[in-house]
């Protein structure tokens, strides 16, 4: 109580600064003057300076003057994917330069790749030459777009949106994932968010947003290493997802275990990444990639059979591994397309991977958690009656007890046994006993009050708990539910069947530590309302002896 008081005092005094300030600044006299930042600029222009000392396997491209020379408009150039070392794009004195790996390099009207515009004289017939380091890995080429500067700064901010959007997305999840770790302390959650964070991690890489606006990743120089290493690794978590959400996990657990020590495998392989040669890494990326879409192809299947076999979850798999399966075929059947748009067609798939994993994962924890419901549920219901059992009763009097004390408000308690009930068991049979205590579980609930707690505490015993109660309330109840069970024999068809019951009451009193004393005064009462005869009730206030 004491701390909702302190925060609703917080909030109060938040809201109140918050009006504060509102009202000050509306009381400012006339239009406020605008916000200048900035310092005047020294130079015209500030191009990056080229680097001009590379390391062997360069490579010269020459992109040939139309016929009759250049038209004297100007030409946008930009090169895509040159994964490592600086571009050169050159024509006459003009020499534009920079890297993927630092964005600061980069002509600031192209974003996704090194671009510059130049502007040949007309009738120029020297061609427009770009130098660039050779290709590390080979299923990820060069692009060289050529045209006029409008149409493709236009492609390039789609690329740049398409880049940052998909990116975003992914690290979205990655949050979300962690948030939902938080909350459920599931460790699907950290497993799955490891895992897309690598792949954000991978993705930066591919697209060079790890370099903007300035490098961000601890990796200079080793960029192309990182990036295989991290989709080597990303083969074995993506794997041990997919099969953990697929049936395959519950049919072959030997299959889920292999797969486990896979991936641990391609884990430290991929941190082996920086130590290897460059055609071994090179290599490793064509296998890393293939893997991939074999992968894709594998898991389509396992999706198929599950959805002919009816395992349940074949269509969210199925959806999830389809987009990658199309840039496989792509890749099969048309590379240079797919080129073109490869790294934005890695990033939309892998996200939309991604996502359906991260729906699979919170679907199948709703499951989870439903079961699990329904399993405490089971654990505090007694199976014969649908009442509580006495686990649940002693915990819900543990409750009534402190909001009692809380609100100062009374609270009783009786404490009920049927009478000779044994020897109905001997004379109607046990199954007849059994549907007695149903019949009375039914006299309960129809006895009490909603606020009221009733619960079977074991064998013919029940106990009610009656919180804002007197005992006179308490006991004009239990004679209420007497009365009812009058009736037993005619609704259970057993002439001459006679069931009545006992009960003891007691009220909560100031001393009493917690439950136990307050059920060992409603017990006593009871076992006295026995002594004096049965099928009758007693108050533990008038029973002095016993109320010590
Ligand atoms: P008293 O009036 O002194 O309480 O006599 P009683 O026979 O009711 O008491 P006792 O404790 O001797 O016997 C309780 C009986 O309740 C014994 C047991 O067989 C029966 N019983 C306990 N649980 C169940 C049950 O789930 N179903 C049935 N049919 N009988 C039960
Ligand atoms: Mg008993
Ligand atoms: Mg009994």
């Amino acid at each position: 109580m004491k701390r909702r008081r302190g925060w609703r005092a917080m909030a109060m005094a938040v809201a109140m600064g918050a009006l504060m300030c509102m009202l000050a600044a509306c009381g400012q006299p006339g239009t406020p003057a605008p916000v200048v930042t900035g310092a005047p600029a020294l130079v015209s222009n500030d191009p990056h300076e080229c680097v001009h000392a590379h390391g062997p396997g360069r490579e010269v491209l020459q992109l040939p003057a139309p016929e009759g020379g250049w038209s004297g408009h100007p030409q946008a150039v930009v090169v895509l994917n040159a994964l490592s070392g600086e571009v050169d794009i050159r024509h006459g004195q003009r020499d534009r330069c920079g890297t993927l790996a630092d964005a600061r390099t980069l002509d600031s009207r192209f974003r996704a790749g090194v671009g510059t515009v130049l502007v040949p004289r007309q009738g120029d017939t020297a061609p427009i030459e770009i130098e660039y380091d050779a290709n590390p890995l080979p299923l990820w080429r060069p692009i060289v777009q050529l045209g006029e500067p409008t149409p493709v700064q236009r492609a390039d901010i789609v690329r740049f949106a398409i880049r940052v959007a998909s990116l975003a997305v992914v690290l979205t999840l990655v949050m979300s994932a962690l948030l939902s770790f938080i909350a459920t302390r599931e460790r699907a959650f950290l497993t799955y968010a490891a895992t897309v964070s690598v792949f954000a991690a991978w993705l930066a890489l591919l697209s060079g947003m790890w370099a903007w606006p300035r490098p961000w990743l601890p990796i200079a120089g080793f960029a192309v290493e990182a990036m295989v290493g991290l989709a080597v690794a990303l083969v074995g978590m993506t794997t041990l997802a997919l099969v953990r959400q697929s049936w395959l996990r519950r049919r072959l657990p030997q299959v889920e275990r292999g797969v486990r020590w896979a991936a641990r495998a391609l884990v430290v392989a991929g941190l082996s990444t920086p130590l290897l040669p460059p055609g071994v890494l090179a290599a490793m990326s064509v296998a890393t990639e293939l893997g991939f879409y074999l992968l894709a192809l594998l898991f389509t299947g396992v999706a198929a059979t599950a959805m002919i076999q009816r395992h349940g979850g074949g269509a969210s798999l199925l959806a999830g591994v389809l987009p990658f399966l199309a840039v496989a075929a792509l890749e099969t059947f048309a590379p240079a397309t797919l080129a073109l748009w490869k790294v934005e067609a890695f990033m939309l798939s892998g996200g939309w991977l991604a996502l359906t994993c991260s729906m699979v994962l919170t679907l199948r924890l709703g499951v989870l958690r439903r079961q699990r419901d329904e399993m405490t549920r089971l654990a505090q219901t007694d199976p014969l009656t649908g009442l509580p059992n006495r686990r649940a009763a002693l915990t819900r009097l543990e409750h009534s007890i402190a909001a009692a004390r809380a609100d100062g408000a009374p609270l009783t308690v009786a404490f009920l046994d049927l009478d000779h009930f044994k020897r109905i068991n001997d004379l109607y049979g046990h199954e007849c006993g059994d549907r007695v205590l149903q019949h009375v579980a039914n006299a309960l609930r129809g006895a009490f009050r909603s606020a009221d707690h009733v619960a079977r505490m074991g064998g013919e015993e029940f106990l009610v708990i009656l919180p804002g109660a007197d005992v006179e309330h308490a006991r004009l109840r239990v004679d209420t539910l007497r009365a009812m069970l009058l009736n037993t024999a005619v609704a259970l068809d057993q002439p001459g069947m006679q069931v009545t019951l006992s009960a003891g009451v007691s009220a909560l009193r100031d001393d009493d530590a917690g439950v136990d004393a307050l059920l060992r005064r409603a017990d006593a009462a009871m076992y006295a309302a026995k002594h004096a005869g049965r099928d009758r009730t007693a108050l533990d206030d008038e029973l002095p002896a016993l109320a010590q």
